[in-house]
């Protein structure tokens, strides 16, 4: 399932690929499409939406 987030460092909004099956909660690093930096990606199963929830950070905060 294709989930959309938004970069934390230059808004760009990206796309990224959640499996349900690999479970509720998911940690990944993808690195921004625009300006390539990397951000980590918590993803929450929401029963209600049917859908992740997703909290993205910067990985390298310098
Ligand atoms: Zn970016």
């Amino acid at each position: 399932m294709d989930h959309t987030y938004q970069c934390a460092c230059c808004g760009e909004t990206n796309e990224v690929f959640l499996e349900r099956a690999a479970g509720d909660r998911q940690q990944l690093v993808e690195d921004c499409a625009v300006c390539c930096r990397p951000m980590v990606i918590t993803a929450r199963w929401n029963d209600e939406l049917e859908a992740f929830e997703l909290d993205v950070y910067q990985e390298d905060r310098d």
